[in-house]
């Protein structure tokens, strides 16, 4: 089939709750992709911050392909070697405490806001949970009402309710927002979705103290800035706090599908045998593939290419943004990187397609660089060589 059967077909039988680049993607390696008519791209957005180390990463393969010759499922009412093995690698590089296991981000927050209102439910009826304008936290109905941006929540009406939304990086509104109701604040450490917003220091260190005094759960939805985005391994980790609850997908497996919900000592076990669960959740073979990633963030050192490219990455930008007038802002940590610009992004998206870059834009006007971990200068150079191309 070409690419334009495969359209053809996709549009038949798929529905079609995307937009869609009008081009079939059928193999990738490092940073590069291919199309079905042998067009090499290079990918600047790994699939929405998922292949972290690049497309079909060699450690990533082996494990899984070892793994499947072993035992493809395993149920969650038997134990499970890599499952275990797993957790205590998360827990190993985050903060004392449990890990419950799913396959997606939305599902791993919705684990938390579950596991909060547990917790809240038990202390006098307290379950109200404060979420933050411009974020995203997925597409179920609980995620979607968490996610305060009345786009992803219209038509979809009655939903569920506790939720309370405040402006991002508002201590203030935070405090003013507090009931003897409220259970939880939840938010990304840098909003991914809502434009590359990144949470100030001062701020989340206040946060910290509030939960504290307040007992409150703290949330870190770090679904689109865990596992080594940011230059550490999580991105609380650049604030000197621990998160009470933290969550995890996308970069996760590799680019297999996992997600996982890590609980600090404190709420590790407010979850008991019958109140939550998933199928699928800690396959034996997603779960390979997360050690894998690990292992291989671990042996290629590639949180220090993270800080060092990343690096690299903005201050080419910046000097981009000197000759550019349309580019306002650059924002960001590590490799996840926004460009806001005076004007909106699809239409430079789009060319930067044609010139065969993959990049995204998000929020209408903020151009979003999340290229793998493994990135080299070369890379970037070319990468920033065609922005430059394409901005005039
Ligand atoms: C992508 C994303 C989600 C949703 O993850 P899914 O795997 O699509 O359900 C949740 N939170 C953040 C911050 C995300 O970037």
């Amino acid at each position: 089939m070409n690419t334009k059967e495969v359209i053809a077909q996709h549009d038949k039988y798929v529905m079609c709750t995307y937009t869609r680049i009008p081009t079939v993607i059928v193999k990738g390696k490092g940073l590069k992709v291919w199309d079905l008519d042998g067009n090499e791209y290079l990918d600047f957005f790994p699939g929405w911050a998922v292949t972290g180390l690049g497309h079909c990463h060699p450690k990533v393969i082996s494990a899984v392909r070892n793994h499947l010759k072993k035992i493809i499922h395993v149920s969650n009412n038997y134990y499970n070697v890599l499952q275990a093995k797993l957790a205590q690698k998360i827990i190993e590089n985050s903060f004392e405490g449990k890990v419950f296991f799913c396959n997606s981000g939305a599902e791993a927050n919705e684990g938390a806001i579950k596991l909060a209102r547990a917790y809240g439910n038990a202390r006098g009826g307290r379950n109200e949970i404060i979420t933050m304008e411009n974020s995203f936290h997925g597409r179920t109905l609980a995620t979607i009402t968490a996610t305060a941006q009345p786009k992803y929540q219209k038509g979809f009406e009655p939903l569920p309710l506790g939720f309370k939304y405040v402006a991002f990086n508002d201590l203030k509104a935070i405090e003013n927002a507090i009931t003897d109701k409220t259970i939880a604040i939840m938010l990304e450490p840098i909003q991914g979705e809502g434009g590359i917003n990144v949470a100030g220091e001062s701020y989340i260190k206040s946060l910290r103290e509030l939960c504290d005094k307040k007992d409150l759960v703290l949330i870190f939805d770090e679904v689109q800035t865990g596992v080594g985005r940011t230059g550490k391994m999580f991105c609380f980790e650049h604030y000197g706090i621990t998160p009470d609850v933290m969550t995890l997908a996308k970069a996760l497996g590799g680019g297999l599908p996992i997600g996982a919900m890590v609980a600090g000592k404190k709420f590790a076990d407010i979850l008991k045998p019958g109140m939550h669960a998933s199928t699928f959740g800690g396959s034996p073979i997603a779960c390979s593939a997360a050690l894998a990633v690990f292992e291989a963030i671990q042996k290629e050192k590639l949180l220090s290419n993270t800080v060092k490219m990343g690096g690299y990455l903005s201050e080419k930008l910046d000097e981009l943004k000197k000759k550019k007038p349309i580019m306002k802002e650059i924002r960001g940590k590590g490799l996840m990187l926004g460009i806001e610009l005076t004007i909106p992004g699809k239409e430079i998206v789009e060319k930067c397609f044609k010139e065969r870059l993959l990049i995204n834009c998000t929020h209408d006007k903020v151009l979003r660089i999340m290229p793998g971990m493994i990135v080299t200068k070369k890379q970037i150079d070319k990468a920033v060589e065609i922005l430059d191309k394409v901005m005039t």
